[in-house]
């Protein structure tokens, strides 16, 4: 089976762009080995681009991705993609908005799926970022949809574009697949700085109100426009 035309074109960007944010995950410490991975929706088309099973980050390449349907099924590539591809695939099927699929065990938001506890809204940046706390979801083995399932029935009742996997790991989302990178960034960072905080004693939630403008301000008139 070919992919032609237009899809042609978006296949072989995605290629090079998934490659190339990999990069973004070893620079930031997100993962060790070859555990973790980025998954981009192709726009306008039922397929995926996603790292290969097993293959070390510095040998990833644009040609080493693998092109998936949304079933987690090989359409083009010569290797077996990354076991998460059926998360990923049920993801992208579910929620038509979202364009990118990050999955890491980055250890300080991994430590907080391993106690199943939700990290709590303590910090401006996570109210502009996650719109509040980042939630726990389900524990879940690989294998079939118990996965996806969970990530996508979490983030439906949250507006965070991360889900702490309970005693797992990180499964973030985006518009596309830099900004499910970045959440995957910012979800370790605010992991982390919240432990620090605990080790000193309780940090104050922010007030409701407060998380709901930071948000809006956040997603709305933040940046270049
Ligand atoms: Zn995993």
């Amino acid at each position: 089976m070919g992919i032609a035309g237009e899809a042609r074109e978006a296949v072989e960007a995605l290629r090079r762009e998934v490659s190339a944010l990999h990069a973004e995950l070893t620079r930031y410490g997100l993962v060790v080995w070859t555990a973790g991975n980025v998954a981009a929706r192709v726009p306008g088309h039922d397929l995926m681009v996603i790292k290969p099973s097993g293959v070390p980050y510095d040998e990833l390449t644009p040609d080493a991705m693998v092109v998936c349907d949304l079933h987690g099924r090989v359409v083009e590539g010569e290797r077996v993609p990354s076991s998460d591809a059926a998360a990923a695939a049920y993801v992208f099927r579910t929620l038509p908005d979202v364009g990118g699929v990050v999955h890491t065990h980055s250890t300080y938001a991994t430590a907080w799926a391993a106690r199943g506890e939700p990290v709590p809204c303590v910090l401006t940046m996570m109210a502009d970022e996650f719109g509040g706390g980042i939630p726990v979801g389900p524990f879940a083995l690989i294998g079939d949809d118990s996965i996806g399932r969970g990530v996508v029935d979490t983030l439906r009742d949250s507006r965070s574009p991360a889900v702490l996997m309970r005693q797992h790991g990180v499964f973030t989302v985006g518009p596309d697949a830099r900004a499910a990178v970045k959440a995957a960034v910012m979800c370790e960072d605010v992991a982390r700085t919240v432990h620090i905080a605990r080790q000193l004693g309780e940090p104050t939630p922010l007030e409701p109100k407060h998380v709901d403008s930071l948000y809006d301000r956040y997603q709305n008139v933040y940046g270049q426009h």
